[in-house]
């Protein structure tokens, strides 16, 4: 830890106060953040986001947006970075949380049909909401968090075939060496007419996708594809290649209007995700 970096609690008063702050705490490799929550029973990290949710929906209130997680309207939501109206002060959601609540309600059965749905990294808001669905048998996986109800290698998947109605991973692919594998596990244990939900960040108007093996620190990683545990920068035509190469086949593109993108405060950056709703190809 780090001494150098202070926040100042005095308010502009003579120094009362002053607590040291993690150096890193937002530093992805650290994971002290993770442990801290992992840490806390889930009861009280509920109760907890509870009280949070009411408090912050009262100071948020309004009717500019609504959010489709925790469907209810506000006037403006947390900022997140550089990021205006980032959060949604009721479920923490993100802008692609909300996207993806939208089109699994949309283009999906997980709302409407009892559904057994593999979560990969899940999000928590997501993961509440879906929890809180009558119609969905919900597992959520991860490689290294404690928090979750299986942890799982997602291209070598200890689960049986046929296993699952939806898979859910966003945002895990591009960390991962054997994309195309994964995938291929996501159609393994997908029943047949079942839905995998991907979403990967890409770069608008690339063609093929830039990839490197032989970059592995993380400052060569940063500079060649933007984060430091990516592994490459996916070209969108050329994503939807491997998706159908992974015996997965493109399902839908689910419309949605830059009216609905404008009152859920959908992107945060116009075209920077690509969701893909694909089935086993059977
Ligand atoms: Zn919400």
């Amino acid at each position: 830890m780090s001494g150098d970096r202070r926040i100042s609690r005095n308010f502009g008063f003579p120094a009362r106060r002053t607590l040291p702050v993690q150096a890193d705490w937002e530093d992805p490799s650290v994971d002290l953040k993770r442990r801290l929550r992992d840490a806390v029973p889930r009861p009280v990290a509920d109760r907890a986001r509870e009280v949070r949710k009411l408090v912050s929906g009262w100071k948020h209130r309004g009717d500019r947006y609504e959010c489709p997680i925790c469907r209810r309207s506000y006037g403006s939501m947390l900022p997140a970075g550089s990021r205006v109206d980032a959060l949604c002060p009721g479920c923490r959601s993100a802008e692609r949380h909300r996207k993806m609540a939208l089109v699994l309600a949309r283009v999906t059965p997980a709302l409407t049909e009892p559904q057994r749905i593999l979560h990969i990294a899940p999000e928590p808001a997501l993961r509440m909401w879906l929890e809180a669905q009558d119609t969905v048998d919900y597992v959520c996986a991860d490689l290294l968090r404690g928090d979750v109800d299986l942890r799982l290698d997602i291209t070598r998947l200890d689960l049986p075939d046929d296993s699952f109605d939806g898979v859910i991973c966003s945002h895990v692919l591009e960390h991962v060496d054997e994309d195309v594998l994964a995938m291929r596990e996501f159609a393994r244990v997908l029943r047949p007419g079942g839905w995998a939900l991907l979403n990967v960040p890409h770069e608008p108007g690339r063609a093929t996708t830039y990839e490197d093996p032989s970059i592995t620190t993380a400052e060569g990683r940063l500079a060649a594809f933007g984060q430091e545990d990516h592994v490459r920068i996916y070209g969108r035509d050329e994503f939807l290649e491997r998706v159908s190469r992974a015996g997965l086949s493109y399902v839908d593109s689910f419309p949605i209007t830059p009216a609905e993108t404008a009152r859920f405060r959908l992107e945060a950056t116009p075209d920077f995700d690509v969701i893909v709703i694909a089935s086993p190809t059977g």
